[in-house]
């Protein structure tokens, strides 16, 4: 639900009325468009549901849904053993279904989910940035980033965002809709066939010259809060993490799931038994600050947030990674440093690492990165404490594809 009342429409006057008082204004459903600050939009506005896709699909409901159109159960197999586990982009190449009834199954189970609009290169090639567009005209984005040993993906969860951190360039626009689970699987889909195909530039390690090249990690660090839309989140995952072929078949290990401290999303996500990293958005350990940089801080405090990510710890054994954007004179003070170092270690030792990351620039933002002499006693200070601190890598900066400069635009 959006929290924003919209302006009343002006009321219409009546004809030789004027003695009479005017009625009152009748308050219209929520008017789309950039969210006022502070603003949380939990339920996306009503659009045509994406086309259902296998990877929407648990193994069982995939056997019930061919069977639902009338052919035999196995080919449900066959169709995620194309789709998962050999990639296959065109249905000719599914020579073990027959002719006759390839052309429905396809139609039905595997329909395109995703149109590219432009791909923008950045580091030699080692990082590519898709800008995908979906059934009903809304645009995403994912990052596909080569390292010397690994490969991640950062995917879209939703079309815009309805968390609304100033700082944040998906959060100022607004939330267009949730995204399927089929919409997100196939954002790492494409990626491993564009990685087969060789066209992520980069050297890897020897190994990887004997193997091909996958995509070994996935970070929900895209457009949109995975777990404000944690249906299809959840069955993303699951997708990922089934092995092949009923899914990608990839470790839980690589899987990050980002979230700004939606504290039941948290701990339902500690329950079902995919040990995913959870990173938690803090970039501030005071409330006053909090609620002004990730405005759901209104509803689940600090506290609150880091007490949902030690008992995730505790749940799953994983250790909690926190997020803390870097922005110049608002939440960089040696202060800040050292009560969110005794905030952590308050809680226990070992379970949690610190990510800051400098903060990227973002259009009609007034703030700025830290300096980096700044960032750097930030984290000596944090270190001191006894919390292991590294300075988060970012990609893209300059095709506007780094950590919150996705703004689905397509120049
Ligand atoms: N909704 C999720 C995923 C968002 S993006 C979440 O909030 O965690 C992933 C990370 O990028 C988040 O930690 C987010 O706060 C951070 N981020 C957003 N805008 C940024 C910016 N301009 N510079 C650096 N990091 C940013």
């Amino acid at each position: 639900m959006t929290d924003r009342s919209a302006p009343a429409p002006a009321p219409a006057l009546g004809p030789a009325s004027t003695s009479q008082p005017l009625p009152e204004p009748v308050v219209g459903p929520p008017v789309p468009g950039p969210p006022v600050p502070g603003q949380l939009t939990f339920q996306a506005p009503r659009r045509g549901k994406p086309p259902r896709h296998l990877a929407d699909l648990a193994p069982a409901e995939r056997t019930e849904a061919v069977q639902a159109l009338g052919h035999k159960g196995f080919r449900a197999k066959q169709l995620s053993t194309h789709y998962f586990e050999r990639l296959v982009e065109s249905p000719a190449e599914m020579t073990d279904l027959p002719k006759t009834i390839r052309d429905d199954l396809v139609r039905d189970l595997l329909p395109p989910l995703l149109t590219p609009v432009v791909q923008r290169l950045a580091d030699d090639g080692r990082t590519i940035k898709s800008v995908w567009r979906l059934h009903d005209g809304a645009i995403v984005e994912s990052v596909l980033m080569r390292y010397p040993h690994r490969v991640t993906i950062c995917v879209s969860s939703q079309a815009g965002c309805g968390m609304n951190c100033p700082f944040c360039a998906t959060g100022q626009a607004g939330l267009t809709r949730n995204m399927s689970a089929g919409e997100i699987v196939e954002q790492v889909v494409s990626a491993a066939r564009l990685l087969r195909r060789g066209e992520l530039a980069g050297e890897g390690s020897s190994d990887e010259a004997a193997s091909p090249l996958r995509v070994s990690n996935v970070v929900f660090m895209g457009m949109g809060e995975a777990l404000a839309n944690y249906k299809a989140a959840i069955g993303a995952i699951r997708r990922l993490t089934d092995p092949a072929p009923d899914g990608l078949g990839m470790s839980a290990r690589g899987i990050v799931m980002s979230t700004v401290g939606l504290v039941p999303g948290i701990d339902k996500l500690a329950t079902e038994g995919i040990p995913v990293t959870l990173a938690l958005s803090l970039h501030a350990p005071d409330d006053e600050l909090r609620n002004e940089l990730v405005p759901i801080n209104t509803r689940w405090s600090v506290d609150e947030a880091l007490d949902a990510a030690y008992r995730y710890y505790e749940v799953t054994g994983r250790r909690v990674s926190i997020e803390y954007a870097l922005i110049k004179d608002i939440n960089d003070q040696a202060w800040r440093a050292e009560l969110l170092g005794r905030k952590l270690t308050s809680r226990g030792r070992g379970w949690v690492h610190v990510n800051p990351i400098p903060l990227n620039p973002t259009p009609g933002s007034k703030w700025t990165a830290s300096r980096p002499g700044v960032e750097q006693q930030f984290v000596e200070r944090l270190r001191a404490a006894g919390i292991p601190t590294t300075i988060r890598d970012t990609r893209g900066q300059d095709i506007d594809g780094a950590c919150g400069q996705l703004a689905a635009s397509t120049a």
